[in-house]
């Protein structure tokens, strides 16, 4: 009643409920609970947000004693102890080549605002005006988000949208762009962009930067090869390209590492964080090489940069994670919960592929009643991908839906899940895919 009450008057651009259609009533660790009462394991992670997962003691008694101090809950960009604090512990928890050099902009509550400041940053630093983006890329719905944004369908209705957007081909492996598989793939794919880069005559006018997540979250959880990610530097660094990495979904452990850029050691120009960082709570910000920072005071501003509870709960998160290293933590249980879906995968042709790194892993759904191409693939097979979702939920377990077509059951677990937890949940997949 509660839940149909309120879906009449929620605009009809929801998505989640439309899949999940519960009133959750409470929430702990990887558990939800429903106001009548069921139980649900939590893959979903309000989309990669939950590193600790739901309301974790120490976010608790981080907000508790926020408010017991007194602290401000609201000063626009004006210094707090609270946030001096947190951006001592966010520099310390990147690797000294970036952060000895970093800048730090806070932005707005969602990843899409540091996504326009991290846009609008190159552009001005650079006096130029096109953007380099990927296939199957996903930065955010805001207008200028959106048009880095590989997916083409909530794009079609939307005029006004930046132009000056180049798309290239992202290493997805299983659909490989250029019809190869494995590294001659990946080097065929590097010698395809240096061309567009270096080629006067490929229509591209005065990049200002490239954006990348280094793992697709919401293209269907594919990983970069790290010598592909090596060779993107490389690329931009030659031609004074700054290279933008989109951390939102990835940074504070997800991967494996604290952030994903770091599996391919490299240095990025740009680091967008958002969703873990704010420990819960609402909060983006954008680091950058000091060498970009030629913004005029008050070229970016907004009346909520950066939420100084969300600070506090960031503080109490990163500490967490970093005390209890749980970015190995997540390797460790992405490399379990992988090997079995890799036996599920063995028996049953419609999972095409199973991919990802730590805790940001997805299972490709196909029809193998039809031909694959000539790298063996076949073709996706979204209706499937719903119904194991839809089977998946019943059985208790919430799932998200990525990649093309939205056929890749995605899952993004809390970092906190355990080994009995990994095995619950795969046992639950299998259960629902027969
Ligand atoms: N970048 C990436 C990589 C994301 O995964 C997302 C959200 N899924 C965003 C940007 C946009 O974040 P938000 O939804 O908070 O605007």
């Amino acid at each position: 009643m509660l839940l149909s009450q309120q879906m009449k008057r929620e605009s009809n651009a929801r998505s989640y409920p439309r899949r999940i259609p519960i009133a959750i009533r409470e929430a702990s660790g990887i558990f939800i609970k429903d106001v009548e009462g069921n139980s649900y394991i939590d893959c979903l992670g309000g989309a990669g947000t939950l590193a600790l997962g739901h309301n974790h003691p120490v976010v608790v008694e981080a907000i508790q004693s926020f408010l017991s101090e007194g602290y401000p809950l609201h000063t626009l960009d004006i210094t707090t102890p609270v946030k001096e604090q947190f951006v001592d512990e966010l520099l310390a928890s990147l690797p000294p080549s970036f952060a000895r050099r970093a800048k730090i902009q806070f932005c707005g509550p969602s990843g899409a605002d540091a996504v326009e400041a991290a846009i609008k940053l190159v552009k001005t630093a650079t006096g130029n005006r096109s953007v380099f983006s990927f296939h199957g890329g996903y930065h955010g719905m805001t207008h200028g988000a959106l048009s880095l944004m590989g997916n083409t369908s909530p794009k079609e209705k939307i005029t006004g949208l930046m132009s000056d957007v180049h798309f290239l081909p992202f290493p997805y492996k299983y659909r490989c762009p250029f019809g190869l598989g494995g590294d001659l793939g990946i080097s065929t794919g590097i010698h395809y962009i240096q061309n567009v880069l270096d080629d006067p005559e490929s229509g591209i006018v005065s990049p200002s930067g490239m954006i990348m997540e280094v793992v697709q979250g919401e293209g269907g959880a594919i990983p970069a090869p790290d010598e592909w990610v090596r060779e993107i530097r490389r690329l931009t660094k030659e031609r004074d390209i700054p290279l933008i990495i989109d951390e939102v979904q990835t940074g504070i452990g997800r991967t494996g590492a604290m952030y994903a850029f770091e599996h391919a050691d490299i240095t990025p120009d740009v680091v967008i964080l958002s969703k873990a960082i704010g420990g819960s709570l609402p909060l983006s910000v954008v680091l950058y090489d000091e060498s970009l920072d030629r913004w005029e005071p008050g070229a970016h501003a907004g009346t909520f940069r950066g939420n100084q509870m969300a600070m506090a709960t960031g503080i109490a998160t990163l500490q967490y994670v970093l005390r209890n290293k749980l970015d190995v933590h997540a390797k460790k249980m992405g490399d379990l919960f992988m090997s079995k879906l890799l036996k599920i995968q063995n028996e049953y042709k419609s999972i095409g592929e199973v991919r990802g790194r730590g805790l940001m892993i997805g299972v490709e759904i196909v029809n193998s009643n039809e031909s694959p191409d000539q790298l063996g693939a076949y073709p996706s097979d979204p209706d499937k991908a719903r119904s194991i979702q839809a089977e998946c939920f019943r059985r208790g377990l919430i799932v998200e839906l990525g990649g093309r077509h939205g056929s890749v059951v995605r899952f993004l677990p809390p970092l906190i899940v355990n080994e009995d937890q990994i095995e619950q949940i795969s046992s639950i997949f299998y259960d629902a895919i027969e």
